[in-house]
């Protein structure tokens, strides 16, 4: 029987992240991954400030910095479409991540196995780390189900069957999780009117600024990653990918080089549909993450829309997190479970945040009609100009901190230009940024 202080099921973002936290903690950890070879399907791939803090206590941010691509404005613009297919400028707008006081005010491109990576090689420099794959967890073998007390588990490796036993296990294997079914938590699931379709493609040198196009009936995104490539994302309606795939390639690359003319030598290198991959974006949220001694992160724990690039970040700092409590309960020798909740109680509020302002984002462009593009512009161009509208929209989605939006911010959306003309905020302003005692309320 092997027996370890931590099994984490899924060696994906979240559960690599976690395993280093305990790792450096000196904690005896397993991580069991099923995947032999590196993922081949496009996972996220931009981090937002808070998961490059995480990574900086957790001694890689130097290896990241190196290897990804730096993006501190998202540029966002409204396109006039003709019905000849012309496409002409009709409003500018730049989300800045530099209204943020925080060590990392950009977001960063990095490919996600690159990521990976990085994390399992740092983490393989401890002796307490044990990573096996290919591995994959099976179920269950001894457990007191009513107090979700799981004790002993079954894991096929290479053809065999090992039984294992640990003090805590971890649910980190992604949107299929058995420990979220052991722990009986039923998803609550919502789905879109659209598709995505997303690639990535060289791109020229020069061509380092993350750019999003929106006309009425079309939406692409373009995010420059490392080593002059670029990834994209394209919105659809659900039943125009066979379609599309009929009609042929033309009909996924003419788009892009209508609206990004600079990359219309580079799209075309796209060779055939086998490159492009259909994501269905869906959101799963549930009531619990933590029971007894197993706990869920990251997509077993909830599933958001892409549209805000939030999904990676959440998994990162879910493992972080947790894996700074559980690594201060070995310190401190409080392993009652118990003390596990602590993790629920300061990641599920802030993933549910994130959940929903992922879901407004989506829903922002989720209408092909003209008039609902110029509610778009009109809101977009108000979250610009008002300085506590954009502190707010930067800090929420970089993960750094969470000031809550009031009915004040109904009247500073929907009232008289004046109210945002004014330099009514200081941009140096620390305001609603997390500390410490917020991260990690149990080192207080
Ligand atoms: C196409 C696409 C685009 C995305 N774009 C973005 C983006 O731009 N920004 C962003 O932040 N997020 C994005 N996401 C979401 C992001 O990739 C996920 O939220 C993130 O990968 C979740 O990490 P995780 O570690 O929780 O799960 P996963 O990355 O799914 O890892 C789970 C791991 O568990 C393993 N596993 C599963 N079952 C078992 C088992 N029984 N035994 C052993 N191992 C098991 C799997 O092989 C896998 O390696 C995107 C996702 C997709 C699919």
């Amino acid at each position: 029987m092997e027996k370890y202080e931590v099994v984490i099921i899924g060696g994906g973002v979240g559960g690599l992240t976690l395993a280093l936290s305990l790792a450096r903690h000196n904690v005896k950890v397993l991580v069991i991954e099923k995947d032999k070879n590196p993922g081949k399907i496009y996972k996220g791939e931009l981090l937002q400030p808070k998961s490059l803090l995480h990574f900086k206590e957790l001694g890689i941010i130097d290896e990241i910095i190196k290897t990804s691509h730096e993006l501190p404005v998202i540029h966002t613009y409204e396109m006039k479409e003709a019905k000849d297919g012309t496409v002409s400028e009709s409003m500018y707008i730049p989300l800045q991540y530099n209204k943020l006081h925080t060590e990392f005010p950009a977001a960063r491109m990095i490919p996600h196995e690159r990521l990976k990576n990085i994390i399992l090689r740092e983490a393989e420099k401890h002796d307490s780390f044990h990573y096996w794959n290919p591995a994959a967890f099976q179920r269950f073998t001894d457990a007191d189900e009513k107090k979700s007390l799981f004790h002993r588990a079954l894991v096929t490796s290479r053809g065999e069957e090992v039984e294992i036993e640990a003090d805590f296990y971890i649910g980190a294997e992604g949107r299929a999780s058995i420990i979220r079914k052991a722990l009986n938590q039923n998803q609550v699931t919502t789905q879109y009117n659209h598709h995505f379709l997303t690639v990535t493609f060289p791109r020229p040198a020069d061509y380092t600024e993350a750019k999003m196009y929106a006309s009425h009936k079309s939406f692409i995104g373009l995010f420059p990653l490392p080593d002059n490539e670029v990834r994209c994302v394209m919105l659809i309606k659900p039943g125009d990918y066979n379609r599309m795939k009929k009609e042929g390639l033309h009909t996924f690359t003419e788009p892009f080089s209508r609206f990004e003319p600079a990359l219309k030598d580079y799209v075309t290198q796209i060779e055939s549909w086998k490159e492009i991959q259909l994501m269905i974006p869906v959101r799963h949220n549930i009531h619990e993450y933590v029971k007894g001694n197993a706990a869920i992160i990251g997509d077993a724990a909830h599933t958001v829309h892409p549209m805000a690039g939030e999904g990676m970040n959440l998994a990162v700092q879910d493992g972080a997190i947790l894996g700074d409590l559980l690594g201060w309960m070995y310190d401190t020798g409080k392993l009652d479970t118990a003390n596990l909740k602590m993790f629920e109680k300061v990641r599920k509020k802030r993933a549910d945040r994130l959940s929903l302002l992922s879901h407004f984002s989506a829903l922002g462009y989720a209408w092909p009609f003209r008039w609902y593009q110029g509610g778009r512009k009109f809101a977009l161009k108000r979250l610009e100009r008002h300085p506590i509208l954009h502190y707010k929209h930067m800090l929420n989605i970089s993960g750094v901190g969470w000031w809550a939006y009031t009915p004040m911010d109904v009247i500073r959306f929907l009232g008289p230009p004046f109210l945002y003309l004014k330099p009514v905020f200081d941009r140096r302003s620390k305001r609603a940024i997390f500390k410490d005692k917020d991260d990690y309320p149990w080192r207080a």
